[in-house]
Formats: C-alpha cells, structure tokens, sequence
C-alpha cells in the first residue's frame, strides 16, 4: 500500500444540466484516479470510456430517480477513506451542492476523523437552479425579501419533526422544498394551519434544468393534489411563495423552441460541429449516436517515460489521438516541445503529421504510404535506425507490423499503449430504447455515410420509428433509398442550415 496519502474533493455537479458545473470541478473530474458518484449527477459528467477501462475507477452510490441511497452513508464514508488511504485522488461527485441537503458535511467529518486531506467545490444547488429554470426567482425585490431551503424529509405531522412549520409559515419570503413530494400534502396543511393564505403560488418542478424537466404551478392549497395528478415523482423542487407568479414572464427554459424535443445526432461529438450544443441551446434534449470513444490507459508509464526522452533517438506516433494524449501529458508535466529538441520523429497515420505540426513539430520521416509497411519502407532507407532506441506511441492492440519491423532493423523499440479506442455499447443500446419507446422526434444526417452508420447502429426496423431531417440533397437521398420518412431537408448545407431546419420542422 502506498504511504502517500490522497485527497479527496466533494465535488458539486449542479442540479443536472451538464454546463452547470463548476470549472474547477470539471478539470478534478478529468484528472481523478477515483470517481464516487450518486443517483443526482449527471452520468454525462463522467470522463468517456472510465467504465470500460477502469480509469478513473468509478463507484455508483445512488439508486437513479428515488430519494434513497442504495449504498449506507457509512459505507460512502468508508469507501471514500479507503480510497483516500490508497493515495488516490477522489472526486466524490455529489447532485447540486455537496453541502445542502447532500450530507457532503458527515463526509468531510469522516475524512476529518480518518486525517484524510478532503477540499469541498460547491456547485449550483437545485433549488435555485431548477427554479432559476423554470422562471421563478427566489427573491425579488418587494414581493420577497427572504427565502428559506427547508427538507421535507420530515414529515410535520409526526411528534420528532425538526422544522418549526408554524414560524416558518410566519416568516414571509419564499420556501423552497427539497425532498418533499411524499411530505407535500402534509407539509401543505402545515404551513396554511401555521397561517400561511393558501392561495400562495406554488410550483413543483420535476427533474430541474434537464431536458426532461416538468413544471406543475397551483397554490399552496392546490398544489399537493395537482402534483399527485400530474405523476410528479421524485427529484422534485418545490418553492412555495409569490414569485412563482413572474413565471408568466420567465418562463424562458421550457419556452425555448425545441424544448422536449428528442433528436438524434448522428456524428461523432468531436466531429459534430457544435451540432448537438446548437440544438441543445435551442432546448433540444439531443442524443448522440454513439461513435467509437477514446479511453485513456493507464498513463504512469508514459509519465515515467518523458521523464527520461534522453535515453531514444527516435518517436513514433501511430495516430493523432496518440499525440493529443502524449501532448496533454507533456504540458501536464510542466514542459513542452523543447522536450523532443534531440528526438527524430516519425508517424503512421496521414493526419497525426498535421496534429504533430500544430505543436510545432515537422515529422523527419513521412511515408508514402500510409500503413506500418509504408513506414518500414522509410525508415529502412535510413541509416540512423539500427541500434537506436525507439519510443513508439500508440493505442491498445494496434498492429505489431511496424514494432516487430523495427526490432528486425536492429532497433530497440519500446511500445507505450496509452489509450483504447472502444464501441459505446451502453449508447447504442440507450437509442435504441428511445426509438421503441416512440420518443425520438427527429434524426439528423450530415452525409450518405452517416445514414448508413445509422443503420449500422440501430438496425433497419429501429431506423423507421423516427424521421430525418437532413443536411441537403444526397443526405436525402440516402434517407430515402433506406425507406426513413423525410421531415425536413436544410436549404443551407451548413450545421446552421441543419439547425434552421429543425427548427422550422418543429416551428
Ligand atoms: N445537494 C443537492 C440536494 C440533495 S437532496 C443540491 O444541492 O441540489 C435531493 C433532493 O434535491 C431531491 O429530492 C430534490 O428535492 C432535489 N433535487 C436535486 N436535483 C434536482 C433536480 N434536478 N430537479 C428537482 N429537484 C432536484
């Protein structure tokens, strides 16, 4: 066991919405060894890949869509000083803010007791956020001066309740309600049989600043049954007081054009020209077809090895990818291309030179073709390759043609595997779910090799449970030749074009 001790940081993920997480919390995610997170954090917010490959190792301690926990508070205390004790760095990744409601605080009593060094990054707490989301301010200047964040948690109809309902019912201002859609019928007698007028406003918001999210408004008298009717379940936000009025002129969230529309992108995210970012800000609940992801490998040995680059004469990348990592860990370390000053450097892929010349680097060798053999053929003209060492970056299980071709060249060849690239079988399997369950409005298609990755992806029944709408003409025709109904095809064939279009078709 290592003698260093870990840190472990209770991390705030916001009540949902992806881009509401803090900066500082999203670069402690990228840089964990060790992930605990629970049923109220956005699953997006966890790095690519980290299930398939086991970096970081992540720990699931919630149960999805219910209040409880599936794992006891001990046992998250214990997991998180174990982890701890092993010298890793932890993100314990908690719904909101790790210390309203979230029990971030008997965490950090846990790390306090076992000496264990924890820091704490607040986030955006659902109470604020999921009713910023549905037009609802807590304050607002004269209507209410105050507001008070109360857990239903307890029911005030029974003798051991904590909350005085009676002087809360009495304060004035607005209350927001965590954890209170069971308690509300209750909590609602309370506070009017405190004093409260029950034709107060009232709203329940339903999974807060999420696509999915659902709004239900009445009065304090009203709103138990009419939540009750509607089918509101937990997570719920529910704020009780006379701001829930300026709705009628906030209601920007769920006013947006295309909000709870579910559409289909159908490119690669890194590839997808802010394809699913522009229909998401038009309110769109998108889903990525699931392309092949890169997950990082273990990267101590690559650490090791740029500690000593003095001891190769030469540096092969196989892809970009392997110089976007490599890179990554460079800069991390705190240098930069200076390091490769005495290195030689050649590359297998036709765009890893162009990635290699983004960071100032002119490969030596480029081979006429493209594959391990083309650049065996390179490198053999060459009389500086026998006897050297050789320092080869590449993915998991590539091809052994170029390592093996070396070593016969009398090189010394020292393969680094750095990442995986692998299929996002959980995505797949999630449309396709989408598609039977009748929830997708609409696919987009950017190219004829897109519409045929669908189909990949889906299979042919699934592909024409929804329609396209496609980027221009040949995308169109490709749509039609596979039979998927046609809703709209872009006049302008640009990702703008594309969005103009789904957004007309859902005018
Ligand atoms: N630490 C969290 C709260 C944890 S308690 C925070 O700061 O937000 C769990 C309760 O939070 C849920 O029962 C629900 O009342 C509320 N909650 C969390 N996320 C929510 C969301 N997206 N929409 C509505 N309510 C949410």
């Amino acid at each position: 066991m290592s003698t260093k001790l870990g840190i472990v940081y209770l991390v705030g993920a916001g009540p949902g919405d992806p881009g509401l997480i803090t900066v500082r919390g999203r670069k402690l995610i990228e840089s964990a060894d060790a992930i605990v997170f629970d049923t109220l954090a956005n699953r997006r917010l966890l790095p690519a890949g980290a299930r398939e490959t086991g970096h970081p190792e992540l720990y699931d301690v919630g149960k999805r869509g219910g209040d409880r926990q599936s794992v006891k508070q001990d046992e998250i205390n214990e997991l998180l000083v174990r982890l701890g004790r092993e010298g890793k760095r932890v993100v314990r990744l908690k719904g909101g803010d790790p210390f309203v409601f979230g029990r971030g605080s008997e965490e950090a009593q846990a790390l306090n007791d076992a000496s264990i060094p924890f820091e704490v990054v607040p986030g955006v707490t659902a109470g604020i956020a999921a009713a910023a989301y549905a037009g609802i301010p807590v304050t607002h200047r004269g209507m209410s001066p105050l507001v008070t964040f109360v857990t239903g948690h307890e029911d005030p109809s029974k003798p051991d309740t904590q909350t005085n309902w009676k002087a809360l019912a009495q304060a004035g201002g607005t209350i927001v309600l965590y954890m209170g859609v069971k308690t509300l019928p209750a909590i609602s007698a309370a506070l009017i049989e405190g004093g409260m007028p029950g034709e107060i406003p009232a709203a329940a918001v339903q999974w807060g600043t999420r696509a999915k999210q659902r709004t239900v408004v009445g009065t304090l008298a009203s709103l138990p049954q009419l939540a009750a009717d509607n089918g509101i379940t937990a997570p719920v936000i529910t704020v009780i007081g006379w701001p829930v009025i300026l709705r009628d002129e906030m209601n920007w969230f769920e006013n947006r054009p295309l909000f709870g529309r579910r559409i289909v992108v159908t490119r690669a995210s890194h590839q997808s020209g802010g394809l699913s970012e522009k229909l998401a800000d038009l309110g769109a609940d998108v889903i990525e077809m699931p392309a092949t992801q890169i997950a990082r490998l273990d990267l101590a040995p690559l650490r090791t090895e740029l500690t000593q680059l003095g001891n190769y004469q030469w540096l092969i990348f196989t892809s970009q990818n392997a110089v976007a990592i490599f890179w990554e860990q460079l800069l991390g370390a705190g240098r930069d291309a200076r390091a490769l000053a005495g290195l030689q450097i050649a590359e297998v892929g036709p765009t890893t030179a162009g990635a290699l010349l983004e960071h100032g680097i002119r490969v030596d060798v480029i081979p006429e073709r493209f594959v391990a053999e083309g650049v065996l053929e390179s490198l053999n003209e060459r009389d500086d390759v026998a006897g050297a060492r050789i320092l080869y970056v590449t993915a998991e299980g590539s091809r052994e043609v170029l390592p093996d071709g070396l070593s016969e060249m009398g090189a010394e060849v020292n393969v680094l595997e750095i990442y995986r690239s692998i299929r996002d079988g959980a995505g797949a399997s999630g449309l396709r779910r989408a598609l039977e369950n009748d929830t997708v409005a609409a696919v987009t298609f950017t190219s004829a090799s897109s519409v045929r990755a669908y189909l990949d992806a889906v299979g042919e029944d699934m592909s024409l449970k929804a329609p396209a709408i496609t980027i221009g003409p040949q995308t169109t025709e490709a749509v039609n030749a596979a039979g998927i109904e046609l809703l709209a095809e872009a006049e302008e064939s640009t990702t703008d074009g594309l969005v103009a279009a789904v957004e007309r078709a859902f005018a």
